[in-house]
């Protein structure tokens, strides 16, 4: 099969292998080491100096963990969204009782820095802004540095903080965690990370650390700072996905060996074949094209035809791609790229496409 949603991506065979091995003592000297080789690489990849923390559980985990390490309930915060996740995202800030002032880009754009600077202007005493990088849900990559760039300007005395969903993102698309100033940048394991689905990984800066100490969220499985104390020792506070680290280091070194840069510019080829190549099938993109995504595109589903119909198609062909979520279901399909993935793999969605598409 060409699995070919937005995650969990396919698995490189050196991964794979890597995932099936025995346990070891999470308490012992080998996961000390193991541990201390994932971080090291992640670091490279979220080009950061900050600490990395590795929490068990899925990209929304991660997520969660960042609110409610970060928030006391009243704060303000401003979410700025364009789709399912950065909804998903400010839902979750309101659940744990933060005041939530949502700044919603029409579905399929971006969201407009001009605005998040107007919304920082209302409100001066927003604790975070949360930023979906890459809008998973519609195919649209924001243009965070302009964003960041906002925040940054309008920082005082460390407030706001710049809490970035990058969950489909790091690793594929350039993210420079430090230059931009991103407080807390999360991502998840079966993502751009050419690894199975059960780790959610975190960049925490030194501001969003003091932060942490003040916040009075209640909190226990999540808390940042139990993780951190365990890191120093070489260990997660309970007990993680062991199977899974082993693949992630496997697939960051394939990630070193490739480049930072090489990574970025074949994610950039084959984003730029699936939308040129859906073009010539005559279908239209739901994003916005200047910010349109290289991980994942979204394909209005033409008229007359049934979205669900097509995505089966799809299947019988060998090619797996998600649908809409939300209140775009029926109306966009999704194709991932990700990870592990090169132009090859999206000719054959193409033509799995056009003949699809033929069938009606
Ligand atoms: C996949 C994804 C999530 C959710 O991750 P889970 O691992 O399914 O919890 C959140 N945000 C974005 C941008 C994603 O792509």
């Amino acid at each position: 099969m060409n699995l070919r949603v937005p995650g969990p991506t396919p698995l490189p065979p050196q991964v794979r292998e890597a995932s099936a091995a025995d346990m070891i003592n999470h308490r012992g000297p080998e996961f000390r080491e193991l541990l201390g080789a994932v971080v090291a690489d992640l670091r490279h990849v979220f080009q950061t100096d900050n600490e990395v923390v590795i929490v068990t559980g899925s990209g929304t985990g991660g997520l969660e963990a960042a609110i409610v390490n970060l928030i006391s309930p009243g704060d303000r915060v401003i979410a700025a969204t364009c789709g399912v996740f950065g909804e998903r995202f400010a839902a979750i800030a309101q659940a744990f009782g933060a005041e939530v002032i949502n700044l919603a880009a029409p579905w399929g754009q971006a969201i407009d820095p001009l605005e998040l600077e107007a919304a920082l202007d209302r409100t001066p005493d927003a604790q975070l802004v949360l930023v979906t990088h890459n809008e998973t849900s519609t195919g649209v990559t924001n243009d965070l540095r302009s964003l960041a760039e906002v925040v940054r300007a309008r920082r005082r005395g460390g407030r706001p903080l710049l809490v970035v969903d990058g969950i489909s993102s790091v690793g594929a698309i350039p993210l420079p965690t430090d230059t931009w100033e991103c407080d807390v940048v999360v991502t998840a394991s079966q993502k751009a990370w050419m690894a199975p689905p059960g780790l959610a990984m975190l960049s925490v800066s030194a501001r969003a650390w003091e932060a942490m100490e003040r916040a009075t969220c209640p909190r226990f499985y999540w808390d940042l700072r139990a993780a951190r104390r365990y890191a120093e020792r070489g260990q997660t506070p309970w007990t993680p996905a062991v199977g899974v680290l082993y693949g992630l280091r496997v697939a960051l070194q394939m990630m070193r060996t490739e480049g930072l840069e090489a990574i970025y510019a074949r994610h950039r080829r084959v984003g730029q074949r699936m939308r040129e190549g859906a073009r010539a099938l005559g279908l239209e993109l739901f994003a916005s094209p200047a910010y349109a995504s290289d991980t994942v595109t979204a394909l209005r589903v033409p008229s007359g035809a049934n979205g669900e119909a097509l995505v089966t198609r799809l299947r019988e062909q060998g090619v797996v791609v998600a649908g809409g979520q939300g209140k775009l279901k029926g109306q966009v399909l999704r194709v991932g790229h990700m990870g592990y993935v090169d132009v090859g793999d999206i000719e054959q969605v193409l033509e799995a496409l056009g003949r699809a598409l033929a069938l009606g």
